[in-house]
């Protein structure tokens, strides 16, 4: 081949070749706008990743947490006794029995002292089992007559007017240990002193001898209560007295002893609440200009 005819030939395969690489150039272009179109109409119908992740993200801001539901305490129903009974029949300042008040029957239980027949039965059985228990147990004081309680009262308050207190300082004094005639649980026969001995030295006892812990523990099986417990002087008005039981029945002892509350606070939640009263407004005084 001569030399002109071959870069006639050359030229000839450029000019075939650079048709090729422009259609190969287009098709690429045509397949990348329509890859592009496809992702833009893929978009369109559907949203993509980072949205679904928005969306996702949303919901749960929109649907609370599922929270742990408590496992509700049962509350143990109040007892059905009937708060109007003679058993449960609150005797205090506010509540008093009255000078002619009697117990319809007495029955001597211990140590000569005597309570209300209805109840007798159930102490003579504490007695019987603290004794048992290894307890050693005497009936202070059990029912007390009007005129025993007067007696009571008034040698307590001349006591303290002998060491100097003023009849005021004297009767306060005095109604912390002593109730005033008429208004003693003693008289109502459902109540009872235990005590170790006749030794009349109550500080042992208030710092919880063995009998009265004892007494603590058991006397609700025997339809008894701690009538003036510990933390309780400001609703009873009466000092910590861990010897003094009072009978209220089987069902209210329970209660009360298990829920560590005074025969006041057992009663009160027999009490139908009042009807709510709409505060009335002070009027705010205009000051004078
Ligand atoms: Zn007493």
């Amino acid at each position: 081949m001569s030399a002109p005819a071959t870069r006639s030939k050359r030229r000839s395969r450029r000019r075939r070749r650079t048709p090729v690489a422009f259609r190969l150039l287009g098709m690429l272009l045509a397949l990348g706008l329509v890859v592009t179109v496809l992702v833009l109409l893929v978009r369109m119908i559907s949203p993509g990743a980072e949205e679904r992740v928005e969306q996702v993200t949303q919901s749960n801001l929109l649907t609370p947490a599922p929270t742990a539901v408590p496992t509700p305490i049962p509350t143990p129903a109040l007892p059905a006794v009937d708060v109007t009974s003679w058993e449960l029949r609150l005797v205090d300042l506010d509540h008093p029995l009255g000078a002619d008040f009697a117990p319809p029957m007495l029955t001597v239980v211990a140590d000569n002292e005597m309570v209300d027949s209805r109840v007798a039965p159930e102490l003579e059985r504490l007695f019987a089992d603290a004794r048992n228990a290894g307890y050693p147990i005497y009936f202070c004081s059990g029912y007390r007559d009007y005129d025993t309680q007067y007696s009571i009262y008034w040698n307590h308050i001349n006591n303290y007017t002998a060491q100097g207190m003023t009849e005021e300082e004297a009767r306060a004094a005095t109604l912390l240990a002593v109730q005033y005639p008429g208004c003693s649980e003693h008289q109502s026969g459902l109540c009872a002193d235990i005590l170790e001995s006749p030794d009349q030295d109550m500080e042992p006892y208030i710092g919880g001898s063995g009998l009265m812990l004892w007494l603590e523990q058991h006397c609700a099986e025997y339809g008894c209560v701690i009538r003036y417990p510990k933390d309780k002087t400001d609703i009873t008005g009466i000092e910590y007295e861990p010897w003094h039981l009072r009978y209220v029945g089987h069902e209210a002892a329970e209660y009360i002893m298990g829920h560590g509350l005074c025969l006041e606070e057992f009663l009160a939640l027999y009490e139908t609440p009042a009807p709510a009263v709409t505060p009335v407004p002070t009027p705010v005084p205009t000051p004078a200009g």
